[in-house]
């Protein structure tokens, strides 16, 4: 089974119910984190998946809601007994500043073992894994980020999540024929690096994705849920759409 299960869906300040965005994708082969904002060794306990069961974690780019929870979760995952050594996947500045953020932190025997894989936009991530592909594509936003499309290799399904950007053609393409699309829509209205409700289903009408969730949102700091979801519709998108939840699951 493939599936994506939110940890977080909130803008970079949390709100009362949104944690900043992160996400976990459950394969056989065990667990892949993606971006690690917050509470996120607990945040997987709570969407009753086993921390120890991590074979990798993604890192979207290098701002502060998307990595703040990494230190803690390598911190944690030696205290509780991780074996094997963790890949941490992203693109080179990001890789770059987390290295020295966990030097910083002087984890030394507290920390499992890493292995530090840089990828670029356009590459497949050589994750080896017999039941899907990870392709990544370049977003526009202040900081370097990647996009994901996490592609079954039986059936050729894909879910894909856009991390942080403004609408873009790299994205756009990445997001084609998507059975689910995971967008952030974090503005009410155009903003460089960020993408608003109507923009979000604008791209799932063009990509003709199957399914929308806006995630990096808050009815408290972006517009409420009812005027979201309209706002995608005005944007061009008549399928299925609605507000990502925490601890919300996707399967593929
Ligand atoms: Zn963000
Ligand atoms: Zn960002």
């Amino acid at each position: 089974m493939l599936r994506m299960t939110l940890l977080g869906v909130g803008t970079a300040v949390p709100d009362q119910d949104r944690e900043n965005t992160h996400m976990v994708w459950e394969a056989p082969e065990g667990l892949l984190l993606i971006d690690a904002g917050g509470s996120t060794f607990q945040r997987i306990l709570r969407a009753g998946l086993d921390p120890l069961a991590l074979r990798g974690v993604f890192l979207t780019h290098s701002h502060t809601d998307h990595i703040n929870g990494l230190p803690a979760l390598i911190f944690q995952l030696a205290l509780a007994g991780f074996q094997g050594s963790l890949p941490i996947y992203g693109n080179a500045p990001t890789i770059e500043l987390v290295r020295r953020i966990l030097d910083v932190f002087g984890l030394e025997q507290y920390k499992v073992p890493l292995e530090w894989v840089v990828v670029a936009g356009g590459q497949e991530v050589p994750l080896h894994s017999p039941s899907y592909r990870l392709r990544v594509a370049d977003t526009v936003h202040p900081r370097p980020c990647l996009a994901l499309r996490l592609e079954d290799r039986t059936s050729g399904s894909a879910l894909v999540y856009s991390a942080d950007t403004e609408p873009c053609p790299t994205v756009q393409d990445l997001a084609r024929g998507a059975s689910i699309l995971i967008h952030e829509a974090t503005t009410p209205q155009p903003f460089a690096g960020h993408t608003t409700p109507r923009q979000a289903g604008t791209v799932a009408a063009t990509a003709q994705a199957g399914r929308l969730v806006l995630v990096h949102f808050s009815p408290r700091y972006t517009m409420s849920a009812a005027d979201a979801i309209a706002e995608v519709h005005a944007g061009g998108f008549a399928g299925e759409a609605e507000i990502g939840r925490e601890f919300g699951t996707y399967t593929l």
